[in-house]
């Protein structure tokens, strides 16, 4: 997560409140008969990869990539 203004692309309205979505890649081994999970490794986050964090607008529910937010708030900065 970068630490740069959020502005919502899609409402236009939001630069406060955010949801931050984060996937988890992780293996496993299930059981090819049951489904059971056989074995499994630790949870790998996908941080290091920039952009690959996605934000929801908790005002018009809108989510897309992180950068999408800051590209938009770098477009229309707020001013004091
Ligand atoms: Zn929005």
């Amino acid at each position: 997560m970068q630490d740069k203004p959020y502005f919502c692309p899609n409402c236009r309205a939001n630069r406060v409140r955010f949801k931050t979505i984060r996937r988890e890649a992780q293996i496993i081994q299930k059981d090819a008969f049951d489904g059971n999970i056989v074995s499994q490794g630790e949870p790998e986050a996908f941080t290091t990869i920039q952009g690959d964090t996605e934000v929801q607008c908790l005002s018009c529910n809108f989510v897309g990539y992180e950068n999408m937010f800051i590209k938009m708030a770098e477009r229309e900065p707020r001013y004091r």
